[in-house]
């Protein structure tokens, strides 16, 4: 056996753990940006809670609330430039998915007055910012994971910068900030995590050890997909959702995402799809597709998920998820295809797919014609 396992992010996770660690934050510098989304910290208390913490500590606290979903480059340009402008220390993230990684980029963008270009393809030379996450949806697992995903227009897709600095330095993970989470994002969000256990369980770099995380990560949202009421989420369910989302993004930290993000990401930029529903529409068919060289693994998956075969798993995704009415033109497939088969995750898949497997995992979930 052998495998190499990362995670340099310190974890506090339960109710009120900024409160009770925030004497954690100290020892990261003077001065911090908060970089959080338009509205939501602000309703659930996590922004509050946050800046009391560093407050109390005695560190000076800015706030940055410009973070749209999928987060353009422009966003974290300009968050660049407010943390320069202060002199900021470190930089904490607070919300979903597209704050935690606008954080990370500002935290690079701090210290480095790059192009977008090199930006992109991490030509820089300073060490990122400490960044501290706190994460108010359960799927992405950014808070502890290197990646920091970005809308791209001059690329017309969305991308990646990965580096091991840009792991969080802490993170704190406390359910009650989900507590008013819509039903839709909810489950969104909830697939999203599902999908990198998925894709890291069956990617050719998984190893025994993100097997025991995925594998159990993918039981708890399977039950979790099949029993939550949209009208009453415990906190209990919260909880258990954030956990199961931090252990998928423990998971694709080492293993990395495939074929469904490819795929997801075309349907997020051109098509506007949330991230997690763009990978829920196509979760079924690339399981067949990879099914084909390792039928074991897809199995072990469709198992753990509590059920017998991929039609039933198909049916629990259509189930939960928002419906999509979307049928691309044959010109949208081509492009779709083409973009898939320019990322680089594509190479982590146990076989890598052609243009041809792509167009069948579209027609298979009902996207395209052909
Ligand atoms: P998101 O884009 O961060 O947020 C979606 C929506 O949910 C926003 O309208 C947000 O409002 C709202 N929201 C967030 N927390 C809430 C709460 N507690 N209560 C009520 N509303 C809340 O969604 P996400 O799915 O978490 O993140 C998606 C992004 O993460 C994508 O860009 C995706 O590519 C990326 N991603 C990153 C990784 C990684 O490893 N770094 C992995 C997978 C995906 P506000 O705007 O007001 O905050
Ligand atoms: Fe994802």
């Amino acid at each position: 056996m052998q495998f190499n396992f990362r995670c340099p992010t310190r974890i506090f996770f339960g109710q009120k753990c900024v409160d009770k660690y925030s004497s954690e934050l100290a020892a990261l510098g003077k001065k911090a940006l908060i970089v959080t989304g338009g509205s939501s910290s602000e309703k659930n208390g996590s922004l509050a809670e946050m800046t009391a913490a560093l407050t109390r500590e005695g560190i000076q606290v800015e706030i940055f609330n410009e973070v749209e979903q999928n987060p353009g480059l422009a966003t974290v340009y300009r968050g660049g430039q407010r943390a320069r402008e202060m002199g900021a220390d470190f930089i904490v993230g607070i919300g979903g998915g597209s704050p935690l990684d606008a954080a990370k980029a500002v935290a690079v963008l701090a210290v480095n007055e790059v192009s977008q270009q090199d930006l992109m393809a991490k030509k820089w030379s300073n060490e990122p910012l400490p960044v501290v996450a706190v994460p108010t949806t359960a799927g992405t697992g950014s808070e502890v994971t290197p990646y920091a995903i970005l809308t791209v227009d001059w690329a017309e897709t969305k991308m990646s910068i990965a580096g091991e600095k840009l792991f969080p330095a802490l993170a704190f993970l406390d359910g009650r900030y989900l507590l008013n989470l819509p039903w839709a994002v909810t489950v969104n969000t909830a697939v999203d995590a599902l999908s990198h256990s998925v894709e890291g369980f069956i990617n050719n770099r998984a190893t025994p050890f993100t097997d025991l995380l995925a594998l159990e990560s993918i039981r708890l949202l399977g039950r979790l997909l099949k029993t939550l009421n949209p009208d009453n989420i415990s906190l209990e369910e919260r909880e258990e959702l954030l956990y199961a989302s931090m252990l998928a993004g423990m998971v694709i930290a080492q293993t990395a995402t495939g074929v469904i993000h490819a795929l997801g990401y075309p349907l997020t930029y051109f098509k506007g799809l949330p991230h997690g529903l763009a990978n829920g529409v196509i979760m079924k068919a690339s399981l067949e597709f990879m099914a084909q060289d390792a039928p074991d693994r897809v199995q072990q998956v469709v198992k753990a998920l509590g059920c017998t075969n991929l039609p039933e798993v198909g049916e629990v995704l259509t189930k939960v998820l928002p419906p999509v009415n979307l049928k691309l033109t044959a010109e949208e497939a081509a492009k779709f295809v083409s973009k898939t088969l320019q990322a680089k995750n594509l190479a982590n898949c146990p076989q890598r797919p052609a243009d041809k497997d792509i167009y069948e995992i579209l027609k298979a979930s009902n996207l395209a014609r052909m």
